[in-house]
């Protein structure tokens, strides 16, 4: 079934000028960009975005690496989008992360790892329309 899931290129992979090596990868594999923007996040805009997980000890640090400089957030459609994404990404510690995924070639650590991807329904749906509010989504 064809649906919709959120990507971020984190500010690390912008930084390391992979922009085009990731977004080829959602692309050979099957994973269609249907509205793209790249944006410096404020701090708050993080934390708005992260707020699930704002108990967390790494909360902080998190925010602050994320508002770093410039990322690009996608919107991403194909048959399981959310599962053949989480896929492409890896473990969210690269080290863990199988062969050939984004973070095992892009990733530093467990914070600074290249990518974001919605894990569900529910929160590809709130991620999607945080970025992306209104009409500028593509078929
Ligand atoms: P994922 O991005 O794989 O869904 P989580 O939702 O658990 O992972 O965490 C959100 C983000 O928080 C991670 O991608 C990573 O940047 C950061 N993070 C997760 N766990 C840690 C940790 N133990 N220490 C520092 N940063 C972390
Ligand atoms: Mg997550």
């Amino acid at each position: 079934m064809s649906e919709r899931t959120l990507a971020i290129i984190k500010p690390d992979a912008v930084k390391k000028q992979v922009i085009g090596d990731i977004i080829h990868r959602y692309e050979q594999a099957g994973l269609k960009p249907v509205a793209i923007r790249m944006l410096h996040m404020s701090k708050s805009v993080a934390e708005g975005f992260y707020a699930v997980h704002n108990a967390r000890p790494f909360f902080g640090s998190l925010c602050d690496f994320m508002s770093s400089g410039p990322a690009v957030v996608l919107v991403l459609q194909g048959d399981n989008a959310i599962k053949k994404n989480r896929d492409l990404m890896g473990a969210t510690d690269p080290a863990k992360a199988d062969a050939g995924t984004i973070r095992k070639a892009h990733g530093t650590n467990i914070e600074f790892n290249a990518v974001h991807g919605s894990d569900s329904p529910e929160t590809a749906q709130f991620e999607i329309s945080y970025f992306f509010p209104g009409q500028d989504i593509f078929q």
